[in-house]
C-alpha cells in the first residue's frame, strides 16, 4: 500500500541527495578497496568529529555494536547488564549473545527513559555494565547516572541507535565508555542496508573494538579473540559520508515537525516532552493514548503510517522468558506498550502532510 503520509520514505530522500551520493558511489567503485577501504575511515573520523569523540568504529550493525562494546569493556558470561524494560529488543539480545544476564529497569514515566534512582535500586554486585537508552531519540539524564556508575566502579555502554545527534552536555553516544549506533536505513543517520559504529574517548577499547570486528585479528595472521566479522562496508560508508552532511538540518525538521504535532495534538493525545536535561529528536514521534489501536485503524484507513514501538516489551517476548520476569514486573513499560502510537515524522514530510494527520487525529476525536 502506497501511504498518503508513509512513516518514512526513502525513495524520497535518495532522489533528493542523489546528486551526492552518485558521484560518491561511482568513485568509490573506481578507488576504493570494498572492505575497509578509505571511505571507512574517513566517515569514522568525521562521525568522531561530529560527536565531539575521539574514536569511532564501524562494525556492521547496532546490534554488534552492543555486543562488541559490551566484551571490549570486559563483559563475562555470568555478568549482570542493567537496561531499560521498554527497550527495543536488540539491546537485550546483545546483552544476551555475550552470555550476561539481562537485569531490566522501569523508565521514567514521563520521559521513558531509565535514571539514576531506577538504576540504583537495581544495582547489585554482579553488575558489570548500564546500558542507557535514548529511546525514541531524547537523551537520557546521563550526569546523575554518571555520577552513580563512577561511584560503582561500573561501566556506561551507551544505546544510542535512535539519538544520532540529540545534544545535551555532550551528544548522544559521546558520554560512556562506549556508544553504540545503528545505521539502518530508518534511523535519523541510515545507510543503504545495515550498518553500526562505536563511539569512544578510550584508545585501549577503541583499539580492541577493530580486532573484535574482524574476526579477533590482532595482525594479518594473529588472532587473539574469538569474534565475529562484523565491519563497515566501504559503500555504506561511502553513504554515511554524504547523509553526515544533512543529519542535522534532518534532526531540526524533525523537532520542526514534532513542535506541529504538539502544538496541535497536546489536548487530545499525551505528547512527548522534552526534559531540561538535553535534546530529543525524535527518531520516533511517541504519543500515548487508551484508544491507540483504534485511532491507528482510523489513520491508516485516511492513507496515514502510524506505528507501534513496540507492542511486547522484551519481558513478556517468547524466548525472554528466561530471565524470569513476569506481567506485571514493569508496568510503565507495560502501559507505554499498550498505549503508544508513533505519528509519522520524517525530516521529507510536507508541513501539508503533518498538518492532514493533525486533523485526521482531531476528527477521529470528534466523531
Ligand atoms: C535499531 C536499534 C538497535 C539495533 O540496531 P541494528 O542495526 O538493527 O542491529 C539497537 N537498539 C535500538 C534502541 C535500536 O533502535
Amino acid at each position: 500500500m502506497s501511504y498518503r503520509v508513509p512513516s518514512k520514505d526513502y525513495g524520497k530522500q535518495n532522489a533528493e541527495l542523489w546528486p551526492e551520493l552518485s558521484v560518491e558511489i561511482e568513485r568509490v567503485f573506481r578507488e576504493e578497496n570494498p572492505v575497509l577501504g578509505e571511505s571507512v575511515a574517513a566517515f569514522e573520523r568525521e562521525f568522531a568529529s561530529h560527536l565531539g569523540v575521539q574514536h569511532v568504529v564501524g562494525v556492521g550493525t547496532g546490534t554488534d555494536a552492543l555486543v562488541l562494546s559490551l566484551r571490549a569493556v570486559g563483559v563475562l558470561p555470568g555478568d549482570e547488564v542493567i537496561t531499560a524494560a521498554n527497550t527495543f529488543a536488540a539491546t537485550i539480545t546483545a546483552i544476551a549473545l555475550v552470555g550476561a544476564r539481562p537485569v531490566l529497569v522501569d523508565p521514567d514515566p514521563r520521559t521513558l527513559t531509565i535514571d539514576a534512582a531506577g538504576v540504583e535500586q537495581a544495582m547489585g554486585e554482579a553488575i558489570k555494565v548500564v546500558i542507557p537508552v535514548h529511546l525514541y531519540g531524547r537523551l537520557c539524564d546521563m550526569e546523575p547516572l554518571m555520577e552513580l556508575c563512577n561511584d560503582r566502579g561500573v561501566a556506561i555502554v551507551e544505546d544510542a541507535a535512535q539519538a544520532h545527534g540529540a545534544n545535551g552536555v555532550r551528544q548522544a553516544g559521546a558520554f560512556g565508555k562506549a556508544g553504540c549506533f545503528s545505521f539502518h536505513p530508518s534511523k535519523n543517520l541510515g545507510a543503504f542496508g545495515d550498518g553500526g559504529a562505536i563511539a569512544t574517548d578510550d584508545v585501549t577499547i577503541a583499539k580492541t573494538l577493530r580486532e573484535l570486528r574482524n574476526l579477533g585479528k590482532r595482525t594479518k595472521y594473529e588472532f587473539a579473540h574469538v569474534s565475529p566479522n562484523t565491519k563497515l562496508d566501504t559503500l555504506q560508508a561511502a553513504v554515511l559520508r554524504v547523509k553526515l552532511r544533512h543529519l542535522d538540518r534532518w534532526n531540526a525538521r524533525r523537532r520542526e515537525i514534532a513542535g506541529q504535532y504538539t502544538a496541535s495534538l497536546n489536548t487530545v493525545l499525551e505528547t512527548p516532552v522534552e526534559a531540561a536535561h538535553g535534546q530529543h529528536v525524535f527518531h520516533l514521534y511517541a504519543a500515548h493514548l487508551d484508544r491507540r489501536d483504534e485511532l491507528r485503524r482510523y489513520l491508516k484507513e485516511s492513507g496515514i503510517n502510524a506505528g507501534v514501538h513496540y507492542p511486547t516489551p522484551p519481558h513478556l517476548q517468547p524466548w525472554h522468558t528466561g530471565m524470569g520476569y513476569r506481567p506485571g514486573d514493569f508496568p510503565v513499560a507495560e502501559a507505554s506498550a499498550a498505549r503508544e502510537l508513533s505519528l509519522p515524522v520524517s525530516p521529507e514530510l510536507s508541513d501539508e502532510q503533518v498538518a492532514f494527520v493533525c486533523e485526521r487525529i482531531h476528527a477521529f476525536f470528534a466523531s
